[in-house]
This record gives structure tokens, C-alpha cells and sequence, in this order.
């Protein structure tokens, strides 16, 4: 198959056992579109909430063994962590061969230098979600969690859902949205003129401008169930396409 250089980019999927549609249509994509790609960049929160490698609830394993097909059947899969799924470690990379992404990573598409991020981190309005994310991603903080047991650490996550809606609702929209300051500081940093990023679940084409020179900053869409989206880059440059469920014939 020509694979012609097509990079496929996804995140905020959420799946969980809540929302089987929408682990259907990223299964379908798995074993449909993300084959004709030669790279397929996943940008966080997959999963709606993963507590270690060991939990094979559904659909955790149907999952990882639809992306470990894809790999197999020749695309590239890489994976970076999302604030929900953080937890994914070399168990799950060894058993889907996906590579684990750093936030941010930069990588070159037609010689352009894309700074590739989950987008949590560019959201530094939200000065309690900053201090909650630099706790809980303590690698001590990280092993002590994995030490408990499968039961208590679903416990944990449950709670933790709860919670994290109840203050999500009482923030206001602005402080969940990035900090342009904080997007040139990362730009510049990397000396990035693409950003790639999802979180804030709100898709959209900005143009920046930092020193003088344009930056485009591309939002990737949230997943529902039965409506994806992904952002294509290929021979012909960048666009995107939606990602539907084909009906059983
Ligand atoms: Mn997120």
C-alpha cells in the first residue's frame, strides 16, 4: 500500500466504558482510515481515565489490540499523554508498539518545524489545575497510585470524575482556554512555526503571530460518539476530516 506520507492527528477520544459509540467509531477508524497512514499521532486523552497498564477493563483491551493491529499492518502510532490518561506506561506501549511522545515534541512536516502538545500545559490561567497537574505527576506521587490495588485505584478515579466535573463547571470559559503568552513562550522556545495541540475541545485554525512571523495553531476536535475528527497532513498539506460510522451493510 502507498502510504504516500500521510500523518493522521487525533486526541480527546474520552473513551470509556460509558460511551460505547465512541469506542466503535475509533475502532472502525483503527481497522479503516488510520491503515492508509504512514504516521498516526495520538495527542492525549485517549482514554477517558487510565490507572495503570494492569487494568484490563473494557474497553482498554479491545483497544489495545486494535492499535496493536494498526501498528502491525504498518502505520507509525505515537502516543502522548493527555491529563486523563498520564498513567499509560511501557506495558501498554510494548503491547500496542506505540511510541510514547514527550509534551511537547517537536517534529518536521515538509521542513516545518510543529511543536506537537496535549494543550494542558498552555492553559496556565487555570493556576489550580497547574499545581494539581505538577502533584499528581510526581513520580512518587505516580508509584504510590500503581501500588494499589486494581479496586482502590478505580475507586480513586471514580471520585476523582466526580470532583473534576463539579469544578470544571464552576470555572469560568476563559481560564480552561490556553494563555497566548504561554503559546509564544512554547513557540519560541522550540522555534516552532506549527502548534498541534487538543484539551481545550475547542477546534479551530488560529493564525499567531510571534516576532513578526505567522504561526498557525491548530486545535484538534473532541471525539463524540458517533462524530470524529482528525487533522491530515499529506502530499497536498493540512486539512481536516471528519471521521463517521459506516453503517452495517
Ligand atoms: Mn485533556
Amino acid at each position: 500500500m502507498n502510504r504516500n506520507g500521510v500523518s493522521l492527528f487525533a486526541s480527546d477520544l474520552h473513551l470509556s466504558p460509558d460511551r460505547p459509540a465512541t469506542v466503535s467509531l475509533f475502532l472502525e477508524f483503527l481497522s479503516g482510515r488510520a491503515r492508509e497512514a504512514e504516521h498516526l499521532y495520538l495527542l492525549g486523552d485517549i482514554f477517558d481515565a487510565w490507572i495503570g497498564d494492569d487494568d484490563d477493563g473494557s474497553p482498554n483491551t479491545e483497544v489495545q489490540a486494535a492499535l496493536r493491529a494498526v501498528t502491525t499492518s504498518g502505520t507509525q502510532c505515537h502516543l502522548m499523554h493527555g491529563n486523563r490518561d498520564f498513567l499509560i506506561g511501557r506495558d501498554f506501549c510494548r503491547e500496542t508498539h506505540c511510541s510514547l511522545l514527550p509534551d511537547p515534541t517537536l517534529v518536521r512536516f515538509d521542513g516545518e518545524p510543529t511543536l506537537l502538545m496535549h494543550g494542558d500545559l498552555l492553559c496556565t490561567d487555570d493556576v489550580a489545575y497547574q499545581r494539581f497537574r505538577r502533584r499528581i505527576r510526581n513520580p512518587l506521587v505516580k508509584r504510590i497510585f500503581l501500588w494499589r490495588s486494581l479496586k482502590a485505584r478505580r475507586a480513586v478515579a471514580a471520585n476523582y470524575r466526580r470532583k473534576s466535573g463539579a469544578a470544571t463547571a464552576e470555572k469560568r470559559p476563559e481560564i480552561m482556554d490556553v494563555n497566548q503568552e504561554t503559546v509564544a513562550r512554547y513557540l519560541r522556545r522550540y522555534g516552532a512555526s506549527r502548534l498541534i495541540h487538543g484539551h481545550t475541545h475547542r477546534p479551530a485554525d488560529h493564525v499567531v503571530e510571534i516576532d513578526g512571523r505567522p504561526v498557525q495553531r491548530s486545535v484538534l476536535a473532541e471525539w463524540h460518539p458517533n462524530q470524529g475528527e482528525v487533522l491530515v497532513h499529506g502530499p497536498e498539506g493540512w486539512h481536516r476530516e471528519p471521521v463517521h460510522t459506516h453503517p452495517n451493510p
